[in-house]
């Protein structure tokens, strides 16, 4: 039998929500989050092994292949056990399968979906002037200026959000995510948000 375990994936397009709102879930509830583009910018950033293997996915807008994505995420899933959030993993039918087979291994039950729908446009809105803090990964709120509030580093906007990366980051969820999201709602793990309005509303509907 399986063990009880509070384990959320944030699923959605580019600009959908996912950071702010995962983000907001572990806060809330004191659970441990992961976001996978967050990882592989900091290894581009720190230039590790990951980071080079991730570069040229990352410059053209692609995903990055699973055999370089799952190690390292089902490690950290296998040494938290219980209660946490990932943020833009899994976002292909092989990536679900594979963490659902590392919950089982470890005896605890199978993460559930929130997710994000926002239409195309609005994500097309949204991108033109997001902005990112360089160091914490944090997204900035409107009107926080130059630095996070939270840690201080640089809020600037991300590269894979210039108008050509963004535009293959979402024909890649359409052909990749969107399987997924089915992986999900056909087992009844799954469950769509509406993403458009404030972060506010939006948390008012996931909570
Ligand atoms: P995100 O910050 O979630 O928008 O991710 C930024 C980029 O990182 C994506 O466009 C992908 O290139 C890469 N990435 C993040 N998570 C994954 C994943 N689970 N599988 C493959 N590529 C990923």
């Amino acid at each position: 039998m399986a063990f009880a375990s509070h384990s959320f994936v944030f699923l959605g397009p580019p600009a959908s929500g996912k950071g702010t709102q995962g983000r907001r879930l572990s806060d809330e509830k004191g659970w441990a989050y992961l976001s996978t583009g967050a990882l592989l910018r900091g290894a581009l950033r720190d230039d590790t092994q990951l980071g080079r293997l991730a570069k040229p996915y990352l410059d053209r807008g692609e995903y990055v292949p699973d055999d370089i994505m799952l190690p390292g995420v089902l490690d950290w899933v296998k040494s938290q056990g219980g209660g946490w959030v990932l943020d833009g993993f899994p976002r292909t039918v092989p990536q679900a399968e594979a963490l659902d087979a590392a919950m089982e291994e470890i005896g605890l039950s199978l993460p559930k979906a929130m997710i994000l729908h926002v239409p195309d446009d609005e994500l097309r809105r949204r991108i033109t002037c997001r902005l990112e803090c360089e160091s914490c990964h944090r997204v900035a709120k409107d009107g926080e200026g130059e630095n996070c509030p939270k840690c201080g580093g640089h809020l600037a906007p991300r590269a894979d959000d210039a108008s050509g990366a963004f535009e293959s980051r979402l024909a890649e969820f359409h052909r990749l995510v969107v399987p997924t999201i089915q992986y999900y709602t056909d087992r009844m793990r799954g469950r769509i948000i509406n993403g458009t309005g404030s972060p506010d509303e939006v948390w008012v509907r996931i909570s």
